[in-house]
């Protein structure tokens, strides 16, 4: 039997940006603690948790009384620095693991796990240098994507080439850091399997979401997604299959192209995802509760859809139609609790009801 965290206990959640805000409610409403570490002031989880630490990921006192505090550790971001997750590491749990981790911070390393399970990717080639480059494009070919290995996110660290003679901008646009080049997916559209694998193995699966980004930055997701049954399984087994792979505790977002060649892995978030969102007023347990069931060691909830739901962000300025969302009757509104609506800054979202659910 594994250990159960009793209501009370208390989880530390590295990160304190919206996701660990909702993580926070979500804890909260089990009866648990939650301890937030985070180095910028003010941060969006630090209104709603129980303990907040303010320091850097460098500062071994603070990450220690962090450790000490807490039960159980979990993370609402990737990045974290290494030398962090090596001492927290040594004193309590982190859930996921760190294997999930190492391979989802890097893009060729993630690509080449994913390979090994027999999945799709696109084409990649790792780059190191603007030779390796000009190597990459002779054998993949344009258009493709040069993306940072690590530290990408949002479509930041990303540049398109569309013909040969782009490779020098394109090397000096990502300022030379290790890369992958990866080949143009044709893909007819994008959709997520929001998976979750509990301390005892167990698999629960969400409905895969229909993701539609804007300038790199998710804008809207959809359930149920446009997927034929056969598809629908394939999103929801191959997920189940990465998860059990990384012997992984905690929820994961598994982004899919659908393709006419079938399902392509785009990359993997070993965290609650910003398209799992419409959980939290489609099903009974939501993402964020399901992600601290898992870490707390609990039983998975029913991750079953009960209503059809489109999530929109609000990005930057689109938070000033706050008033007007906020008096829709079909409308539920989430807001993160940022001061400053800086473009590009995900302020919020709302889920729309769109009818009880339907069969994709
Ligand atoms: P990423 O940061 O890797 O999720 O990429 C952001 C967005 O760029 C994706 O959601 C896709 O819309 C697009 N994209 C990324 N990689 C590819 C690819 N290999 N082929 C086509 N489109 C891509």
């Amino acid at each position: 039997m594994h250990d159960i965290l009793a209501p009370g206990s208390t989880i530390g959640i590295l990160g304190g940006g919206q996701l660990g805000r909702m993580l926070s409610v979500a804890a909260g409403r089990l009866g648990l603690k939650v301890h937030v570490y985070e180095p910028a002031e003010n941060p969006p989880a630090g209104q709603l948790c129980t303990d907040l630490t303010t320091a850097s990921y460098d500062d071994a006192t603070a990450l220690r009384a962090f450790a000490a505090s807490v039960d159980v550790i979990t993370y609402e971001f990737e990045n974290i620095p290494t030398s962090a997750l090596d001492l927290l590491e040594s004193l309590r749990p982190i859930r996921p693991g760190r294997r999930a981790l190492a391979v989802s911070q890097d893009r060729a390393d993630e690509k080449a796990f994913l390979q090994s399970l027999g999945l799709k990717t696109a084409p990649f080639y790792a780059v190191d240098t603007e030779e390796d480059l000009h190597q990459a494009v002779a054998e993949i070919g344009t258009p493709a994507i040069l993306k940072t290995r690590r530290f990408g996110y949002d479509g930041k660290g990303q540049v398109r080439l569309t013909n040969p003679n782009e490779v020098t901008a394109a090397w000096h646009a990502i300022s030379g850091s290790p890369a992958v080049l990866e080949g143009f997916v044709e893909f007819s559209h994008e959709v997520s399997v929001i998976a979750a694998r509990g301390l005892d193995g167990a698999v629960a699966c969400f409905d895969p979401g229909e993701n539609l980004h804007q300038n790199g930055i998710l804008h809207r997701t959809t359930v149920p997604a446009r997927l034929s049954a056969s598809q629908r399984t394939d999103a929801v087994l191959l997920a189940g299959r990465i998860v059990t792979a990384l012997d992984y505790v905690g929820v994961m977002g598994v982004e899919l192209f659908v393709t006419a060649q079938g399902l392509v892995v785009n990359e993997i978030a070993p965290r609650v995802h910003n398209s799992g969102h419409w959980t939290q007023n489609g099903c009974v347990i939501d993402q964020f509760e399901q992600h601290i069931r898992a870490v707390a060691g609990w039983p998975l909830g029913d991750g079953t859809r009960h209503s059809d739901i489109e999530m929109i962000n609000l990005i930057g300025d689109d938070v000033n139609q706050v008033p007007t969302l906020a008096a829709r009757s079909d409308t539920a509104l989430h807001l993160y609790g940022k001061a400053e609506a800086r473009p590009g800054r995900k302020m919020g979202h709302t889920n729309r009801y769109l009818g009880p659910a339907a069969q994709g």
